[in-house]
């Protein structure tokens, strides 16, 4: 009897052990991933963000906030603070941090501003668009990606962005106007339904041009006119239609 009691009361503290070194390993893995992670994302501020002139303060804190390597696969988690683009599955790209900075800040967005984005594809500019703004509306052609990214979203708690499966050429008017539009794809010419749907002081921030060359422009709607200025060359995926075929 003294035995087998002796027996429970060692099983049970001995499985007691098992259990706090399992709960300590994770705290310990989670603490070095995490912090690390933390160091990369502040080095990627300063050396990639900051050192090329982005300096709004409000931006560089979403960057060092919203968490990039979760919006990357897997096998690239390591290379996802690194300064260029990387690919995300089905042919498409998550943009290099520099050039989703560059965009956010060209669009001078206040806390109040409802956003529309025209490709999603990981949903890492959404993210850190709904750090900044009051809402995101954001389409994706690719169903699996939309789909993914809508998951990670709501995983990351961002209840202020809503995500569609879509042909983004042609908006998304239940929502409409916007105050700011942002285009990480590149048709040949400003699609007339994001015109539309911009509001009258609006910004759209938009890749314009062929496949091998294209540049980023600025637009803003005032008295009803859009004022074109050429921001930086750039090379993003083509927008494309529902049959694949480039705008
Ligand atoms: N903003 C993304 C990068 C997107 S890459 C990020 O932060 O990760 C460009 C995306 O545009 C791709 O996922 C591509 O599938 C999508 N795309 C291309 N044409 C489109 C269209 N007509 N409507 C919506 N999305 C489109």
């Amino acid at each position: 009897m003294v035995k087998t009691t002796l027996f429970l009361v060692s099983l049970f503290a001995l499985s007691i052990c098992i259990l706090a070194e399992g709960v300590f390993n994770d705290r310990l893995e989670q603490n070095i991933s995490g912090s690390n992670y933390q160091a990369q994302r502040r080095e990627m501020v300063d050396k990639q963000i900051k050192k090329r002139g982005i300096k709004d303060r409000v931006i560089l804190e979403a960057f060092l906030k919203v968490p990039r390597h979760r919006f990357v696969p897997e096998h690239l988690k390591y290379l996802a603070y690194k300064d260029h683009p990387l690919p995300i599955g089905e042919d498409q790209t998550i943009s290099q941090p520099y050039i989703v900075a560059f965009m956010t800040e060209a669009l001078n967005l206040s806390r109040q501003d409802k956003i529309l984005e025209i490709g999603t594809g990981s949903g890492y500019q959404a993210a850190i668009l709904a750090e900044l703004c009051d809402s995101v509306f954001t389409i994706e052609i690719i169903a699996s990606l939309g789909n993914r990214a809508k998951r990670l979203l709501d995983e990351l708690e961002y209840d202020n962005i809503k995500v569609k499966i879509g042909d983004g050429y042609l908006g998304w008017e239940e929502n409409a106007p916007y105050d700011a539009i942002i285009v990480t794809c590149a048709p040949a010419q400003v699609p007339s339904p994001l015109k539309n749907q911009l509001r009258e002081g609006g910004r759209m921030i938009i890749p314009i041009g062929s496949s091998s060359r294209q540049d980023l422009v600025l637009l803003r709607k005032l008295n009803s006119q859009l004022v074109e200025e050429k921001v930086l060359p750039v090379l993003f995926v083509p927008m494309v239609d529902t049959t694949g075929k480039k705008y």
